[in-house]
């Protein structure tokens, strides 16, 4: 359908972002690639880069350029990265888009499609703080928004649902600064670097769906 696609969601933390990545990962056969959940991967891992990075991701500051881009840089060289892929979380600074733009140019991707989640910041804090994640799948639940049918577990496969240690109020207002900071200027970048399109994203997460489906196609049946 389509031909190497680079998709990049682009938004503060809490925008929906990764639910939204995962169900189109899944649906348009590309990864999904949170920088985020790599960074987590290496913490849990305890890796010197996890060690490094922990200390940064728990005061609500972005980890250094360098070590993201390579981190990057490595999974765009896995073969079932060759058609595209998802971007959550990535590129959050100039020096990373600036740094994506050239492996971009270098492996024949077009400019990325890059969607804008806009939303009301007052929002953001009820769903971050109630944001709730499978330790198995990966699933994203919310306690108000979006609730498991059995408290604690997962509706998929029972897993159980953790609160991640960067969602707490001191941590979420520090995230949302180094997002006004050093990711909201993205924004205006991909409006000429890329295809950049605006999507609500304080609508519910079918609404939001829907708005993607229009730049990326309905699943079959359902046009
Ligand atoms: P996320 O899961 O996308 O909310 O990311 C969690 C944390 O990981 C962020 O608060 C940052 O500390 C770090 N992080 C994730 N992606 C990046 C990135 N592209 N650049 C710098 N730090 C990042």
């Amino acid at each position: 359908m389509h031909d190497r696609l680079a998709v990049i969601l682009l938004g503060p933390p809490g925008a929906g972002k990764g639910t939204q990545a995962r169900l189109f990962a899944g649906r348009l056969s590309i990864p999904q690639l949170s920088t985020g959940d790599m960074l987590r991967d290496h913490v849990a891992r305890n890796t010197p880069l996890g060690r490094e990075a922990k200390v940064v991701m728990e005061r609500g500051d972005l980890v250094p350029d360098a070590i993201v881009v390579g981190m990057v840089e490595d999974r765009l060289s896995q073969p079932d990265a060759m058609r595209g892929f998802i971007f959550d979380g990535f590129p959050r600074t100039l020096p990373q888009a600036d740094a994506l733009g050239k492996i971009l140019d270098r492996l024949g991707f077009g400019r990325p499609v890059v969607v804008n989640f806009v939303v009301d910041y007052d929002g953001l804090f009820r769903r971050l703080t109630g944001r709730r994640t499978c330790a198995l799948c990966g699933e994203i639940y919310n306690v108000t928004d979006r609730p498991p049918k059995v408290d604690g577990r997962c509706d998929r496969d029972g897993g159980e649902l953790k609160q991640r240690s960067d969602d707490r109020a001191e941590v979420i207002s520090e995230r949302l600064a180094a997002y006004d900071r050093q990711t909201r200027p993205l924004v205006e970048y991909y409006r000429t670097h890329g295809r950049l399109v605006d999507v609500n994203g304080d609508a519910d997460a079918g609404t939001v769906t829907r708005s993607l489906e229009k730049v990326f196609g309905a699943p079959q049946g359902r046009a």
